[in-house]
Parts: C-alpha cells; structure tokens; sequence
C-alpha cells in the first residue's frame, strides 16, 4: 500500500487522498483469535503539517470468531480508525525510534496498517456483550433461553471445591 506524496510537496494542508482493498494474507495480519475475513479497506487522507506528514483513516474488515463465553460462531463488522505521522528520511527530520520513516515520494503505509489492525482487537472475544455463555451444568447455551439447571455456583473453581466436600461428607 504506497501512499503517492508527490502533491504533497507543494504545500502544507494539502491532502492526499488513498483507497486501498487488500487480505489479511496480504497483510500478513493473522489475529490471536478468529480471522479476517474477505477483503479489508483502508481509506483516508495524507496531509503535510509541516514538519511530518500525517495520515489519517480507517480500516474496514469483517472478523470471524469462536465467542469466548458461549463457543458459537460469530462474525463482526469492525472499523478500526488510525492517525500516524510519517517522517521522511531524506528531509532530516528527527526520527525517534516508533516514528514511520519513509524515502522519496512513496509512503508504504502497509506496516502501519498491519500493527494498527492487530492492536485494535480486543482480548477478549464475545458475540454480544452481555453474552449469557454456557451452562456450566449441561452446557446448554443460556442465550437460547434457561436450560432450567441448578446453577448457584458463579466460580468453576468454587464448583469443584464443592464436589469435593461432597464426595468427603
Ligand atoms: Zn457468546
Ligand atoms: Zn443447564
């Protein structure tokens, strides 16, 4: 993904739009959990502040995943916004270690949009917030409705602390 600056240098506030359609194999981006399904979009702008070059934007993809609490599959439709500055290198401005550099009139933003999308996703995975999970009991799925199980015990641990007294009394 080559973001052409080339316009840019004419002046500052000047904005470069970019569109690119890409794959999580493109990208190499493969989350902890689940996939990236079908293709992800990457639209936004390139604007010279000045002193770097700012671009702005958004990652549009569609995340398929196991839930976390009730194990059904789910998808997601996520849109993951970014805001980076870009430095090039020939112009000598001073580059600390986590800026973008880049050479020329051509910013590869690929890199960029790889660690933006990883980082965006969450630790945890579940299909809806307020995601009932599964019966501990019967392993029914308690979103589907009450599988009408005796299920005081919130703490698996609790649980088999509990087994055990009972196979002790
Ligand atoms: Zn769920
Ligand atoms: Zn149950």
């Amino acid at each position: 993904m080559i973001v052409n600056i080339a316009d840019l240098n004419a002046g500052m506030g000047k904005e470069t739009p970019f569109a690119f359609e890409t794959t999580a194999e493109e990208l190499d981006a493969a989350p902890v959990e689940g996939a990236f399904e079908g293709n992800i979009t990457v639209k936004g702008n390139a604007v010279y502040t000045g002193t770097c070059y700012r671009v702005e934007g958004v990652i549009a993809c569609r995340k398929v995943f196991t839930c976390d609490r009730c194990l059904e599959p789910c998808a997601e439709e996520q849109e993951n916004a970014f805001s980076e500055e870009f430095r090039r290198v020939s112009d000598g401005m001073a580059a600390d270690d986590d800026a973008n550099v880049f050479d020329g009139d051509a910013m590869d933003i690929t890199g960029m949009v790889r660690d933006t999308l990883l980082a965006a996703q969450p630790l945890s995975n579940i299909c809806k917030p307020d995601c009932k999970g599964l019966c501990p009991v019967c392993g029914a799925n308690l979103n589907h409705g009450d599988c009408g199980c005796e299920r005081f015990v919130p703490d698996p641990r609790l649980a088999a602390l509990q087994q055990f007294k009972k196979l002790k009394d």
